[in-house]
Parts: C-alpha cells; structure tokens; sequence
C-alpha cells in the first residue's frame, strides 16, 4: 500500500454503464463512465439533478455495482471482489459524506467519529485520541461531547466530515454536502474539505451545484448523456 500512490488514480472507473427499470422501461444512467480521481486532488461533479450524480457516487464507493465496467481502486479492480472484501475496502479506503449528516443522535461528536474506527477494529484509546485530533483539526475541539441536536447544521456537517476521515482513506465521496446549508455555513465546510485534500492528499469528489465552490476546486467535471465530460 502507498508505493508509487501517485503513478495510479486512487479511483478509476472504466466504461461504467449503469441502468435502472422503472415500469417497463429501462433507464441509462450512466453509459460508458470513465474517470480518474488522483490523489490530492479536488474534483467537482457539477451536473443537474436526475443526471446520475449519485449514482457516479455510489458505485465509485463500491456502494453499488455497475451492470458493466470496472471499478479500481489503487489500480486493483474490485468487480470479483467478495461483498466483504468489498466492505474492508469501503472501510479503509473510502470516506462518505451526505448532503444530510446522517450521524448517530444519541451519540456523541466525538462517539460518531470513534464508531468507523472502532468498527476496524482499532483500540479504543487509539480512536478516542485520533478522533479529537481530527475534530480539533476542524474546528470543533470545544463541541467534543455534543450531541447531533446541539450542534448547528455546519457544526454537523464538519463532524460527518470527520467520521468519513476517521480511517484516514484513500479517497473522500461527497454528495451535495453543503447542499443544505445557507451559504456563510457552506463556505466553512467546504473550507474543511479543501483543508483535508491539502493535509492528506486524500483523493476528493464533489457532487455540487455550487458553481462558486466548484470554481475553487482543482478540476471540474459534468455528466453528459451518462457519460462524463472536463468542463473549462
Ligand atoms: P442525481 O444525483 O444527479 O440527482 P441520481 O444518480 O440520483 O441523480 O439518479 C439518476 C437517475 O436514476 C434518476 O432518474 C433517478 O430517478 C434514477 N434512479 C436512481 N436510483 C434509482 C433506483 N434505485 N431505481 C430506479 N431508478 C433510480
Ligand atoms: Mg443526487
């Protein structure tokens, strides 16, 4: 792991189809997908709604499989991959964030972070110190023992963040993450996100509608037809 990370993509999708039946008749969604996401790079994934977007996300996450097309991660493809290897891979390898937390309510900041690690199997020492690390480093070293409902919607959205780098992955998914915030709030969590490409050279993709956010991100990519385009 880690040699030569750079001379392969983090992720690659290769001629990713992806269909879905509703009713009678089968939709395309994604129709030939390729993409490479690098390490220590930002791409933002800017395409209308109903485009395929989380779709794109999904299976780039082993969240989903694709009908055709293979998915590799640090250049191993995972098709005949196990569902529990699978899930090893999702586990170290690959950090989500959704537009909504999704944290745990009757948990903790600092519980919801240690929880991915604690699920690898790590000693509970250990995760408690790199999960205060890692809420320090955004910004909430103060909100350590607050619950989901006492923390305000950026403040969530920063521990969900956290959680996704608990296991220090490969690369970071994120679905419209701050689709849900007014714009001061979603100008501090995507700073928290830029700040971990540039910290961690975690590999980043960005499902946004945020044009503004986008153009401060290294690359810009759209879903065309199914298949994906570089913008500029
Ligand atoms: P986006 O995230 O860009 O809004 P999605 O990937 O969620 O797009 O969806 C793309 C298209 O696929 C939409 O038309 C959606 O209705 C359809 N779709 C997504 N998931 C399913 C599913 N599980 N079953 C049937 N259709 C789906
Ligand atoms: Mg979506």
């Amino acid at each position: 792991m880690g040699q030569g990370a750079d001379d392969v993509p983090v992720i690659y999708l290769h001629e990713i189809r992806r269909r879905y039946i509703q009713g009678e008749a089968p939709l395309t969604v994604l129709d030939g997908v390729k993409l490479a996401l690098w390490a220590g790079q930002s791409v933002a994934l800017v395409a209308p709604s109903g485009s395929g977007k989380s779709t794109l996300l999904h299976i780039a996450g082993l969240l989903e499989s694709p009908d055709e097309g293979e998915v590799y991660v640090a250049g191993a493809p995972t098709s005949q991959l196990t569902d529990g290897e699978r899930t090893n891979i999702r586990r170290t390898d690959i950090g989500f964030v959704y537009q909504s937390h999704r944290l745990l309510p009757e948990f903790t900041a600092l519980e919801n972070v240690m929880l991915p690690q604690m699920i690898r199997g790590l000693k509970r020492r250990e995760t408690i110190k790199r999960a205060t690390e890692i809420l320090s480093y955004l910004g909430l070293g103060e909100r350590v023992t607050h619950r989901p409902a006492e923390l305000s919607g950026g403040e969530q959205q920063r521990v969900a963040i956290a959680r996704a780098v608990a296991n220090a992955p490969r690369c970071l998914l994120a679905d419209e993450p701050t689709g849900n915030l007014d714009p001061g709030t979603a100008e501090h969590v995507f700073h928290a996100l830029m700040q971990l490409v540039k910290a961690t050279r975690v590999a980043m993709l960005i499902a946004t509608h945020n044009m503004e956010l986008a153009g401060r991100m290294d690359r810009r990519v759209s879903l065309v037809d199914g298949k994906v385009v570089e913008l500029d």
